[in-house]
């Protein structure tokens, strides 16, 4: 038995004393489910941790004082001229929120929540605005040139002479990225600063501008009493951000750096590692209207994080879901992706796929044909959920093989069959009144066998008497969800033809 990841973590870190498990994400574009990695990593790490007896606590910040780097994709035009200004204090891009920051951090944090991840939550802007940096910008600026030693030694590269750890926001032009630190002024927390544009001024320590990122992710370990991390491997490469930051930690803060662990990105099938600055990702909320979030979490937390996820939204997300509700995959994966107490879901998802389109919208329909399949439907809730989740992932994901509709009149391409395929659903016509699912399925077989028929031309004729194509759902089962009666009189309609 190997033990999971979240365990090897949680042993590593249990006897170290009280632990802070530290997630960030900069919320400058659609948070997608690349970077749920991160959160969903270390709240993993968190339960496993809680399941030892440890005392841990999960906190997330939200880098919302990071400037914008750049008009993305997703931008209007009009958005150049934020470009450089603090996320927090840009507008929000469809007017509907606060700010620029809060448009994506709100729908992330709601869809935490529907996830059962429960971090604290910090804003940055917050906690520069309140002063919690004040000190560790003074000792930056004291010992601005052991930092720049310790960049140049980590990462080989000399920052420019006029280089300095603290950026400045403009007060005229409010970028960040246009100004330089002049001088500052230790007692009365200031920075005094010039700016491209023209403008020249002072800036307070208490939100009139932040640490670089280099030093702005170590300043804060101490701060927030980091233990453990997660980050992308984007921060974990030589002389990377990480490298830098744990000397800075212990050399500058005097604190050790928290633990690291790596993820690796997830991939959208066939079109490569999601970003939101590309606009190449599939969204947490998007995920959500079309799985269960317990099956969310399962499809991190199952995967050790220093691998790749190859994520396919189309049938194996299926085969996922399916795998979560059978309790079939990696025991200890899935009892921590579980959320409350929940007992197994029974119907397949791939069952929900044929039911949904059997019943076309109409919720009594559906009860009906799930009923018929032999299914049990006293979890309505649960059911009519999972429907919607199917009827989105038709609409959305589903390859055109999935796909079906069933025709209300007999379709014209009956007539091409041959005799014995014909009589193949006449006999079967016979054969099932009062048969369920299984015995439906299993009695194909037996037709086609006593009548000396290849099964498979004889599961192509029942899909093309119903539904005018060569292939459908697993037939045994979807006959079975129709109505009887229907079913019968189809086959003999068909068998004449
Ligand atoms: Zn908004
Ligand atoms: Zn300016």
């Amino acid at each position: 038995m190997t033990i999971h990841w979240a365990d090897v973590a949680a042993e590593r870190l249990a006897d170290r004393g009280p632990q802070t498990l530290a997630t960030g994400i900069t919320p400058s574009g659609p948070v997608h489910i690349g970077n749920m990695r991160e959160v969903m990593t270390a709240e993993a790490i968190y339960r496993a941790l809680q399941d030892r007896g440890a005392e841990a606590r999960l906190i997330y910040i939200a880098d919302n004082f990071d400037r914008l780097r750049r008009l993305y994709p997703f931008l209007q035009e009009s958005f150049e001229e934020h470009v450089g200004k603090p996320l927090s204090e840009i507008p929000c891009p469809e007017g509907c929120c606060a700010s620029y920051a809060e448009h994506f951090l709100q729908p992330f944090l709601a869809s935490l929540e529907e996830l059962d991840i429960r971090p604290q939550v910090f804003r940055a802007d917050q906690l520069y605005k309140e002063g919690l940096f004040v000190d560790a910008i003074k000792t930056a600026l004291l010992r601005r040139d052991d930092i720049a030693r310790i960049l140049k030694e980590v990462s080989g590269r000399e920052v420019p002479s006029h280089w300095s750890p603290f950026d400045a926001i403009c007060k005229d032009c409010g970028r960040t990225n246009t100004t330089r630190v002049a001088g500052f002024d230790l007692d009365r927390e200031t920075v005094d600063y010039v700016c491209s544009c023209g403008y020249s001024g002072t800036a307070s320590m208490r939100g009139g501008g932040k640490l670089v990122w280099r030093v702005d992710w170590p300043a804060r370990w101490p701060l927030l009493h980091v233990t453990m991390e997660p980050f992308g491997k984007d921060h974990a490469t030589s002389g990377g951000s990480y490298d830098t930051g744990k000397r800075i930690s212990e050399e500058i803060y005097g604190y050790p750096a928290p633990h690291p662990v790596i993820y690796e990105w997830i991939h959208l099938k066939g079109k490569g590692a999601m970003h939101s600055s590309t606009g190449l990702v599939v969204t947490i909320k998007e995920m959500l209207d079309v799985v269960p979030p317990e099956v969310l979490r399962y499809l991190i937390i199952r995967t050790k994080p220093e691998k790749h996820i190859e994520f396919d939204p189309g049938l194996p997300l299926l085969t996922l879901v399916d795998e979560y509700d059978q309790r079939a995959g990696d025991s200890r994966a899935l009892e921590l992706s579980a959320i409350g107490e929940a007992e197994p879901f029974q119907i397949p998802f791939r069952h929900m796929v044929t039911a949904v389109q059997i019943a076309r919208g109409d919720d009594e329909q559906l009860i009906k044909a799930l009923e018929r399949s032999g299914y049990e439907t006293s979890r309505m809730g649960e059911i009519l959920g999972r429907a919607r989740n199917a009827e989105i992932w038709l609409a959305r994901y589903a390859p055109q093989n999935v796909r079906f509709q069933v025709q209300e009149g007999l379709p014209s391409a009956v007539k091409n069959l041959g005799p014995d395929e014909k009589e193949g659903l006449r006999v079967l016509s016979e054969r099932i009144s009062g048969l369920e699912a299984q015995s439906i399925h299993d009695e194909i077989y037996a037709v086609a066998k006593d009548l000396g028929l290849d099964s498979k031309r004889l599961f192509q004729a029942i899909y093309l008497a119903f539904l005018g194509q060569r292939q459908g759902p697993k037939a045994g089962w979807f006959l079975a969800s129709l109505d009887r009666d229907f079913v019968v009189l189809r086959l003999e309609e068909a068998a004449r033809a």
